[in-house]
């Protein structure tokens, strides 16, 4: 990662308008927002700049309206759970460029927040079009973007604006790049990477690029099937995607030639149907699933084994979970490895970085989010960036 510059490299912005991008695609049920963890994410970066003497504007997107306005998709619903979290009385914009907004500047006085309309309500954001860039940062001195969930996207308000003005990390944009950073940029090693989830495909560049990065690259849920198919393994009526055994092997050998362990169960939980604690339910050893059977979580001697690799390592990278933890008791192997990932990360000796939305749901179930070193909540551009791709909103913010 290159250097980027923060808001602690800004100068005396008392007065100065800053074009804050924030992410405030929140989840609304009723015309409430049911969650506002994305609000207190991007707190710290408002504060800062209302406690600097900055006018700040915050520019955010909500759905999918595809260039057109949308009564149910206003960010005027947000305003009230942005308030309650910052502790601040807020200005709604309806527009997101031009004299309303000059208007609205002239009225804020310093350390005064306001929130721009939906930046997608426009065709230009997301053809990252100069001319409405242009237009909205005609209204500021500077830009800040926190929202790094939106910055694997090349929009207006996430990369054309860093391009128009003096640009900065906030901090949670921050945060979220140091963590990176120390996960798979410049790691203390050993390193591990956990992949899971349901499908090798929805994740074939992710087990593509940590091959090269990684020393232990342990492989559960529904994609270790496919794996373990391409190993000659019979996984009966498990979730598997046969037509990718091929393109399972090539990781397999890349692995091999670059120094990484490739770790697959060697036991399973199986079951013969997709049920709660159901009457077939038993564990055996992968050469022993029967056709009927379903592989639906790693088995506990495998659990353990892995809970051992991760007692060598001085970083994890976690993506997907190991089994349908949703559905009891196949969340065993998840959660145990989740606490053991935790308790090392407590204790001192484990770097652990995890992301991904059922990811996040599974560490939370598991109880143990809070001791993991940093929970990414991003999605899609975490994704993207275990990818080993570059992102274009956090590029623009290069030194
Ligand atoms: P993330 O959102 O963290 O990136 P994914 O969406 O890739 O994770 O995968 C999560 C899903 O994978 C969960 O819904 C889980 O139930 C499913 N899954 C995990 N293991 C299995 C399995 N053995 N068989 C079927 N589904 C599985
Ligand atoms: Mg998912």
């Amino acid at each position: 990662m290159s250097a980027f510059r923060k808001l602690d490299d800004l100068g005396d912005v008392s007065g100065k308008v800053a074009l804050v991008r924030v992410d405030l695609n929140l989840p609304m049920r009723d015309g409430d927002v049911t969650d506002d963890t994305r609000i207190r994410a991007a707190a710290p970066t408002i504060r800062d700049l209302t406690e600097k003497g900055a006018k700040v504007l915050l520019l955010a997107h909500f759905g999918r309206p595809k260039g057109e306005r949308s009564s149910t998709m206003s960010l005027s619903m947000v305003v009230g759970a942005v308030e309650e979290v910052i502790g601040k009385e807020v200005m709604f914009v309806p527009e997101i460029a031009g004299d309303v907004v000059a208007q609205a500047v002239g009225i804020l006085r310093p350390g005064d927040v306001a929130i721009l309309e939906n930046s997608r309500f426009w065709k230009g954001e997301e053809k990252n079009d100069p001319e409405f860039a242009k237009a909205i940062a005609a209204n500021g001195d500077f830009y800040v973007n926190d929202a790094f969930s939106a910055a694997h996207r090349a929009h207006a308000t996430t990369e054309g604006l860093a391009r128009l003005l003096p640009a900065y990390a906030g901090r949670s944009m921050q945060a979220e790049l140091e963590a990176l950073d120390k996960a798979l940029g410049n790691p203390e090693k050993p390193v591990a990477a956990i992949v899971g989830g349901a499908k090798v495909s929805s994740k074939l560049d992710v087990l593509k690029h940590l091959v090269g990065q990684v020393d232990h690259l342990i492989i559960g849920g529904g994609m270790a099937n496919t794996f373990l198919a391409a190993k000659g393994v019979d996984v009966g009526k498990s979730l598997c995607e046969h037509d990718l055994t091929g393109t399972a092997n090539e990781i397999l050998d890349a692995a091999d030639k670059s120094g990484c362990t490739v770790h697959l169960p060697y036991d399973v939980v199986v079951a013969k149907e997709f049920a709660a604690n159901p009457s077939s339910l038993r564990t055996c050893n992968v050469h022993e699933v029967a056709a009927d059977e379903m592989i639906l979580d790693v088995g506990p001697q495998a659990v353990e084994a892995l809970g051992d690799v991760l007692k060598t390592c001085r970083t994890l990278v976690w993506n997907g979970p190991m089994g349908a933890f949703e559905t009891e008791p196949f969340d065993m192997a998840t959660v145990a490895l989740a606490r053991t990932a935790a308790a090392l990360s407590k204790e001192g000796t484990l770097t652990s970085v995890a992301g991904g939305g059922d990811t996040v749901a599974a560490l939370n179930h598991a109880g143990v989010a809070e001791d993991f070193s940093y929970i990414s909540t991003a999605g899609g551009a975490f994704l993207e960036w275990m990818e080993g791709r570059e992102l274009p909103g956090v590029a623009a913010l290069a030194k």
